[in-house]
Order: C-alpha cells, then sequence, then structure tokens
C-alpha cells in the first residue's frame, strides 16, 4: 500500500537534519571530545557519552539556536526526496524544538525558496505533544527517531509512526521502521 505524500509528515533532527553528524563534528572540533556514531545508544545523549551534561546542553543550544552557523546538513537524499513530494503535496514538519525562526531558516536555506514555499513547520516545543499536530494537519503516517514517541503515536487511533532508525532507537520498539529516504519515498512511490 502507498502512502500518498499529503498524508506524511516528518520530524526534523534525526530524521530530516543530521544533528548526530553536526554534535559528532562540534563535539570534536570545539571540546576535543571524540564520539562516535554507534555510541549515541540513549536519545538523552549525556546518559550514554562520557560527556559533562552542560557541554552536551551546549551543543544542544547551538544547534537549536543557530543550525546554519553549526552547518547542519540534511540526510543524504532527503532534500531530493521532499522536492519530489513538494510536487504533489504540502510538507508537514513537526518538531519538538522550543523555536521555529532558527530551523525554518535552515530548511528554507536547505530545500530552497520554491520547494520551502509548499512547507508547513510547527514547532512544539515538547516532545508529547506531537499527536494532536499531527492530526490537525491531517496526516495519518509520521516519521520520527524517538522511539519514545513514535510507541507514544503508534497509541493514537488513525496514526501510523514509522521509526527513522538510528543507534538510540535501535531494539527499543517493533513499528515499522525505514533506514533512509530511499526507504520514505518507497513509502509513497514504487
Ligand atoms: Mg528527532
Amino acid at each position: 500500500m502507498r502512502i500518498h505524500p499529503s498524508l506524511i509528515g516528518f520530524d526534523i533532527d534525526g530524521v530530516v537534519a543530521d544533528t548526530m553528524e553536526a554534535f559528532i563534528r562540534i563535539a570534536a572540533s570545539d571540546y576535543g571530545t571524540i564520539v562516535l556514531p554507534e555510541q549515541i545508544t540513549e536519545f538523552q545523549v549525556e546518559d550514554c557519552l562520557d560527556m559533562a551534561p552542560e557541554t552536551v546542553a551546549e551543543i544542544f543550544a547551538r544547534l537549536l539556536e543557530e543550525p546554519i552557523a553549526c552547518g547542519l546538513q540534511m540526510m543524504p537524499y532527503a532534500r531530493k526526496v521532499l522536492s519530489e513530494f513538494s510536487w504533489q503535496a504540502p510538507l508537514t514538519f513537526i518538531t519538538a524544538r522550543p523555536q521555529k525562526k532558527p530551523i525554518a531558516r535552515w530548511l528554507k536555506r536547505e530545500l530552497g525558496p520554491q520547494v520551502y514555499g509548499q512547507v508547513r513547520l510547527i514547532a512544539t516545543g515538547e516532545h508529547d505533544s506531537k499527536a494532536e499536530h499531527i492530526r490537525k494537519m491531517g496526516l495519518a503516517v509520521f516519521v520520527d527517531d524517538r522511539a519514545q514517541t513514535c510507541l507514544q503515536l503508534a497509541r493514537e487511533e488513525g496514526i501510523s509512526p514509522i521509526v527513522y532508525r538510528q543507534p538510540w532507537n535501535r531494539g527499543r520498539h517493533a513499528l515499522p521502521e525505514v533506514e533512509s529516504w530511499l526507504g520514505i519515498r518507497r513509502l509513497c512511490f514504487a
């Protein structure tokens, strides 16, 4: 069964944005701490890394406030697949980030003004209210990398979560998952 692009929405960090790459790069360049992707086995990274919680908080604050200056990148193929989806439907992003403006600017820059013209972006400021926004936006499927969010969405009627596979969600759910944007594309197009 194919999902029409108008029915699918996306989390940003860890799904559209390669937030882990930026975190690891900044930890190495600015704090001299080497982190390997497979070491990030917890969504709360301070719980699995030998790093001061203040340092982790500082890096995440920078990623939230100035994603462009941090060199935050899109996941492989995200731009291409999102552009393709935008020909058929609006693109809906629901992030738990507290501030909308910095990530809106980043999205506009990454997608280009034409595709960005199709973007609906919601910054909830918290993880647990995504279901109501997913409903409000008329979505049926939501892609997120946080296992807890996906498990919560799975209990909601009419919402099918899909886990974007990352080291911190491995083995924490039995829900459908994708491992790349090519996988997301296959959900919608043959
Ligand atoms: Mg995320």
